[in-house]
C-alpha cells in the first residue's frame, strides 16, 4: 500500500458525493461506475482481488502491483490507454475534469477492462 491508494481514499469522501449525482443515462452510470473503481481500488484488479484471498498475489501480469493507479497511469499491458498521472496535490483537480473529459473517460473504462481480461486469466490460472 503506498501513499497513493491513502489519497484515493481521502478523495473518495470528498467527491463521491459528487459522483453519485443522479444519473439519466446508462452510459453515465457505466462512467460513474468506472470512476468509483478508480476512486475506491475495488473492482477487477490483482490487489483487491488479492485483498479477498481470490488471488494468491496481488500483482499483474507484468509483476508490479495491479491497483487501480496501475492500469490507468502504468501497466505496460494497458499502455494504449494510459492517462498522464497527475501529482498528489493535483490529484483532486485532475479528477474533477476528468468527470468533464469523454476522452480520458473512455480511455480509463478500456484500461479497466484490460484488467479485468487479467484477473480473469490470473484467477483461472
Ligand atoms: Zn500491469
Amino acid at each position: 500500500m503506498g501513499k497513493s491508494s491513502g489519497m484515493a481514499l481521502s478523495l473518495n469522501q470528498n467527491i463521491e458525493s459528487e459522483v453519485l449525482l443522479p444519473a439519466s443515462t446508462k452510459k453515465f452510470l457505466i462512467t460513474n461506475k468506472f470512476l468509483i473503481y478508480f476512486l475506491t481500488n475495488h473492482g477487477s484488479f490483482p490487489c483487491y482481488l488479492h485483498r479477498f484471498k481470490k488471488l494468491g498475489s496481488p500483482l499483474c501480469a507484468c509483476g508490479l502491483v495491479g491497483d487501480a493507479d496501475h492500469y490507468v497511469f502504468r501497466c505496460p499491458l494497458a499502455a494504449e490507454f494510459h492517462l498522464k498521472e497527475p501529482s498528489d496535490e493535483h490529484r483532486k483537480g485532475w479528477f474533477k475534469n476528468l468527470k468533464y473529459d469523454g476522452q480520458a473517460q473512455s480511455k480509463l473504462i478500456q484500461a479497466y477492462k484490460i484488467s479485468s481480461g487479467i484477473c480473469d486469466r490470473l484467477t483461472q490460472g
